[in-house]
């Protein structure tokens, strides 16, 4: 990637708002936790509860009637629900709880689009002290067979619909999974075995006093993928909401007054940290789209709703892109004040086409499932160096470090030294397991560091610079793909004997999934078994996570210890030099 991009550069002169944060040196040098955490209301007895951040203080204050979700429905359905409104969903959704015997600290799933219901149980959830799961709807039952069984998944709230097609099937392998609550349409009853979730709302009682919770209580399982094993669930505390409202203000500039449009599904960890949590902390409105993607939809949401902090991701930056400048003529999008993307390298090329077409300096920002909140960011009155980015936040120390076999980890202080991205764990989002595998998570420290796992240079200026990841996981369209999920996946079909999953390079999705395989004697690889295996493989995973392309392959490349060679398909696939095959196993 060229690294030699004009600067950005800010001229203040151009703010008719201040930015939160002027100084990026006077900020950190004044920042403190504690002052962070001072923002927020907390509960009687050092109790502490993201609800209660996000909705309950303000139903009872004078941003009661503000609009808190502006939902815009995939039929041209508008709900303007204010923060009294989500105050009161949320009491409902925690007496629903209550009255199905859930103890505090248990899971809740969802399994939805982004329809209002599942915010009221998100924020109900959280009211009521039990454990928050969102999942993506795309997600076919295997992924959801083992996240609901890894996280041990007391109740779901999914539609009717997608209970039918993902998770009917898979019900009697999830012993623990006692109440399905569903959304179903209008005159439409809900599957056997599941709860309405209208009538439940309905019949259940009004008033909710928010849960007491500790800090450090458990608020939010995230999955998330490693090159090995079953997915890990990120556990996140309540203590997580001081990183969510205070970055929410210096990193996505939150002002009073603001219309905040995150494109993000809480599915991903984005999408609940600043798809629903931290604009709620800070009282501002924020428009939820239930539709996908689509150009000219999204630049009439910011033109009619007047979107003034748009967050979204570099895929859908270049979608938007591949639709061409022409699409964007006719629309005004002169109410963003600050643009910002994430979850994937957002290249110069993107950053300069923001600028000359949407008119816009789209400021990256980086962090990760783990990290809770944002931790490295374009802030609005920095200059942008484009394909950077950007600085760490206020509160959080990163470094560049190398693993030393001896010395166990080194910080590296030399400028545009590659190394690995690591940070100084104490952040209130920090994670603070993986759900029940404590060497996993042990793994992730290391002399005093939380290591990434991301591959990143620092400048001399001190902005960061994504190199790659240093391990076989995947990024496509922004979803994090472990390879192991989708080979397990593969090799349960009988003519799969092995497969390897690597993700190669795409203009659009950054990344693709493509999985080689061979097969098992008797078999012959023809094209109608290709497409067998990609609708197997899509029927099972999902689109969010099946192989886009499948290569037959008569053996696939092993170390001598077994391991399937990932990054030798790569770079065969490339054509890019093997690098070392010292340990390639030779038949
Ligand atoms: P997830 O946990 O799914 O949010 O994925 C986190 C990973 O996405 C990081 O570890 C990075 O590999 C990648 N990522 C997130 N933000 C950025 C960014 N701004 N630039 C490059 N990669 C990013």
């Amino acid at each position: 990637m060229r690294t030699d991009w004009p600067p950005i550069v800010k001229d203040p002169r151009e703010w008719t708002v201040a930015p939160n944060l002027v100084s990026y040196d006077a900020a950190r040098a004044a920042f403190s936790w504690e002052a962070a955490r001072a923002e927020l209301d907390g509960l009687p007895g050092g109790a502490l509860n993201i609800a209660h951040e996000a909705v309950g203080r303000h139903a009872r204050g004078p941003l009661r009637d503000r609009t808190a979700i502006l939902w815009l429905g995939k039929s041209g359905e508008r709900r303007e629900i204010s923060y009294h409104e989500l105050d009161d969903l949320s009491s409902r959704f925690a007496n629903v709880l209550a009255g199905l015997g859930v103890e505090r600290g248990e899971r809740v799933f969802a399994l939805a689009g982004r329809i209002p219901e599942l915010y009221a149980a998100a924020l109900g959830t959280l009211k009521y002290g039990a454990v928050f799961c969102p999942m993506f709807s795309a997600f076919g039952p295997e992924p959801i067979r083992q996240r609901l069984g890894i996280g041990d998944g007391r109740v779901l709230v999914t539609t009717g619909t997608l209970y039918e097609r993902k998770v009917a099937g898979i019900r009697d392998s999830l012993p623990g999974l006692r109440h399905v609550l569903t959304v179903n349409g209008e005159g439409v009853d809900s599957p056997a075995g599941t709860l309405d979730f209208g009538q439940a709302m309905a019949a259940a009682p009004a008033g909710f006093e928010t849960a007491h919770t500790r800090p450090e209580d458990m608020a939010l399982l995230h999955f998330t993928s490693g090159t090995t094993g079953k997915p890990k669930g990120a556990v996140h505390v309540h203590e997580a909401v001081v990183a969510h409202h205070i970055t929410g203000k210096l990193a996505l500039d939150f002002h009073d007054g603001d219309v905040f449009w995150c494109t993000a599904d809480p599915g991903w960890v984005t999408g609940t940290s600043y798809g629903i949590i931290s604009p709620l902390t800070n009282g501002i409105t924020m428009v939820v789209d239930e539709a996908e993607f689509d150009a000219d939809r999204w630049y009439g949401i910011i033109q009619r709703e007047r979107v003034t902090v748009w967050y979204t991701a570099p895929t859908a930056v270049r979608m938007l892109m591949k639709v061409g400048d022409e699409a964007v003529r006719d629309y005004d999008l002169s109410s963003v004040r600050f643009m910002s993307s994430v979850g994937e390298p957002l290249n110069p090329e993107a950053v300069d086409w923001g600028r000359r077409v949407l008119r816009l300096a789209i400021h990256d920002n980086w962090w990760q499932t783990e990290t809770g909140g944002i931790m490295l960011a374009n802030f609005r009155s920095m200059d942008i160096r484009p394909g950077s980015m950007g600085k760490p936040l206020p509160g959080v120390d990163a470094a560049i470090v190398a693993r030393d076999p001896g010395a166990g980890v080194v910080e590296v202080t030399d400028a545009d030294v590659e190394g690995e991205l690591a940070l100084r764990p104490g952040w209130p989002s920090m994670f603070r397991a993986y759900l029940g595998e404590d060497e996993r998570y042990r793994k992730c420290f290391a002399g005093g560091w939380y290591l990434t796992g991301d591959l990143a240079r620092r400048d001399a200026a001190g902005y960061y610079w994504f190199v790659g990841r240093g391990d076989d996981v995947i990024k496509s369209a922004g979803h994090l793909v472990g390879p192991f999920e989708v080979e397990s996946s593969l090799m349960e079909h009988p003519a799969v004997a092995e497969a390897g999953v690597i993700g190669k390079p795409d203009p659009v999705a950054g990344e693709v999934v493509k999985a080689f395989v061979s097969l098992k004697s008797g078999f012959e690889a023809t094209e109608p078994l290709r497409k067998e295996l990609l609708g197997f493989a899509r029927q099972r995973l999902g689109p969010a996570v099946a192989p886009r392309e499948i290569d037959f392959l008569d053996t696939l490349p092993r170390t001598r210890s077994g391991k399937i060679m990932r990054r030798l398909l790569k770079a065969r696939e490339l054509g890019l030099p093997e690098g070392d095959t010292s340990t390639l196993e030779t038949t």
